[in-house]
């Protein structure tokens, strides 16, 4: 949800939508910098999204962020906003924070994911007491960027000091962007056995929950809405009705129109299919 206004803003548009839990930036997701976090605004975000009822609250983090980067500039630069960003969620009482796994630019995929393992226990030892939980979110596969492959995200989990503070965010368009079938029945089963096998469906803490304008095994990041796009609300269905994906909070990062009514539908239709379950 947009916070312009402040983040109290985005917990009123999220009650609004009919949201049960609710993503944010805490901080503009172009820059690398933000303003400083204002106690008594923090405190009554935290307050209105306790009254709402929202839970679990997540936080994206900043796109700058590339902890693969194979400029050290701008691995030191992203470590450092990834601090600030962990800083902002624990001032926010927000458990989640999801990060792009990032870019090797070239430099192939091991090193880059050492480098991402390296950088995430860095913030992590920069950030001791912190309570948050950084999500690497799986990758649609464009340019050098990882996490389009669940092997990476293994990877880099195996590799991390600080696995512990460490969890997955699945995305819907994403993995389907990467090629994997998340439409057909058994193609989703397989999705699964696959992601289960190379991390463990249990540490899929947050889903992104968007229907993809282009292809399966595109490779491209195309957001659309629920039921509108590619996946369909035959890929929706086997989201909604996933066992192991019950507890798990859904978060829509699909196309809004002014009024919110496009993220009303978009939840309505997910509650729909959901439903479809009790029902066969
Ligand atoms: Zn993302
Ligand atoms: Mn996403
Ligand atoms: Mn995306």
């Amino acid at each position: 949800m947009s916070a312009a206004g402040g983040l109290v803003r985005a917990v009123e548009r999220a009650v609004d939508a009919g949201c049960r839990t609710l993503q944010v930036f805490t901080k503009n997701s172009n820059q690398w910098g933000g303003k400083a976090v204002v106690a008594g605004e923090a405190a009554a975000f935290r307050k209105a999204a306790a009254d709402a009822g929202l839970a679990p609250l997540v936080s994206h983090s900043a796109y700058l962020i590339n902890l693969a980067s194979p400029d050290p500039l701008v691995r030191t630069r992203s470590v450092e906003a990834l601090v600030d960003e962990i800083e902002r969620c624990d001032a926010h009482g927000i458990p989640y924070l999801v990060l792009h796994p990032g870019s090797h630019g070239g430099d192939g995929e091991e090193v880059g994911l050492d480098r991402i393992a390296r950088g995430l226990d860095e913030a992590a030892a920069k950030s001791p007491a912190s309570g948050t939980t950084v999500l690497l979110e799986t990758a649609a596969g464009q340019g050098a960027c990882l996490g389009h492959d669940f092997a990476h995200l293994a990877g880099i989990l195996a590799r991390a000091d600080s696995r512990p503070r460490l969890a997955l965010c699945l995305d819907t368009c994403h993995v389907h962007a990467a090629g994997y079938d998340v439409v057909s029945k058994e193609g989703w089963r397989r999705t699964l056995d696959a992601l289960d096998a190379a991390c463990g469906l249990g540490l899929v803490k947050v889903i992104h929950a968007n229907d993809s304008k282009k292809e399966r095994g595109c490779r491209v990041d195309r957001h659309e809405r629920i039921g509108h796009g590619t996946i369909g609300a035959k890929g929706f269905a086997n989201l909604m009705t996933e066992p192991a994906f019950e507890d798990v909070p859904k978060i829509l990062e699909t196309p809004k129109d002014e009024e919110g009514k496009w993220d009303r539908e978009g939840l309505a239709a997910l509650r729909r299919l959901a439903r479809r379950k009790s029902t066969g």
